[in-house]
């Protein structure tokens, strides 16, 4: 777990009220003993990368901070044209911690839920023992569900176990509250969540290789590598088919990559500063030219 670390950045230092919201974020290296018969592709590995953040935050803070993570949550999978649903874990038979703190944080979070579109389930008694959380799920292009990341408010755990205080506008002690987030969990499954969704075709913007330049013949190589040594100044990531295949055998071995864009440059194209873009699904762009 990344949990206990942040908690000893938080006890570096004397935590004043105005401190807070402090967010510590750490893509943190994390191991899981899992059976091998229960390993599976990039979904379910032993060592993953999580975009893993702890938020300690005054209680008066929560629901402005759970307000701003929901949106966040939202904008980060828009961008793979993902919509999440939530679910709302509430406290569970066996829970530690004062019950008058999980029905204020419970209130808080069915709150922020109620007023952020409302859209979510409820499982009850399915938090974990020390903190009420919301799941996050995603459908994917085949209509199938998985569950992504969560946001715990964890009540006890970290501000309890590692006495974390800080020293309100009296003077006083008080203890903070710590939400555990990720906003895609372990990046390796999300990765292998989107080569499922996209079938491998992924949007230009996220595609490991945007463009492949073909030329026709060996005499095209040169032209070929500077066309890409152009692109790759501009930012994108843009390889140069130069074996000894047949274009059409080029474009084919492209296409079966579902690599966004074909540039094709032969005698003609050379000549002429030109390039008429072919994209995987086989539509042919107007030439434009290139210096
Ligand atoms: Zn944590």
């Amino acid at each position: 777990m990344n949990c206990p670390e942040s908690t000893f950045i938080y006890r570096s230092h004397l935590r004043s009220y105005r401190d807070l919201p402090l967010r510590l974020a750490e893509y943190g290296r994390l191991h899981r003993n899992e059976r091998s018969g229960t390993l599976s592709g990039l979904t379910r590995v032993r060592q993953f990368i999580q975009d893993d953040a702890h938020i300690y935050v005054r209680p008066d803070q929560l629901t402005a901070e759970l307000e701003a993570l929901l949106g966040e949550i939202r904008e980060a999978y828009s961008w793979f044209g993902l919509v999440p649903r939530f679910a709302f874990a509430t406290r569970p038979d066996k829970a530690l911690g004062d019950p008058a703190l999980w029905d204020r944080a419970e209130t808080i979070i069915k709150d922020v839920l109620d007023r952020h579109g409302g859209d979510y389930a409820v499982k009850p008694r399915d938090g974990t023992f020390y903190a009420p959380k919301i799941d996050i799920y995603i459908d994917d292009a085949l209509g199938r569900e998985w569950q992504m990341a969560t946001i715990q408010v964890d009540l006890v755990m970290l501000p309890e176990r590692f006495d974390l205080s800080y020293i309100d506008e009296t003077g006083q002690p008080q203890r903070p509250m710590a939400i555990h987030r990720a906003i895609y969990g372990s990046l390796e499954r999300f990765i292998g969540i989107l080569i499922e969704h996209f079938g491998g075709a992924f949007p230009l913007w996220c595609a490991p290789v945007q463009a492949v330049v073909v030329p026709i013949a060996d005499r095209h190589n040169d032209a070929a590598r500077e066309l890409a040594e152009l692109l790759r100044s501009r930012g994108l990531r843009v390889e140069v088919d130069d074996s000894s295949n047949r274009m059409q055998n080029k474009i084919r071995v492209a296409q079966e990559q579902k690599v966004p864009w074909m540039l094709v440059l032969g005698d003609r194209e050379i000549e002429a500063r030109t390039v008429a873009p072919r994209s995987r699904a086989g539509d042919q762009q107007p030439a434009v030219g290139w210096q």
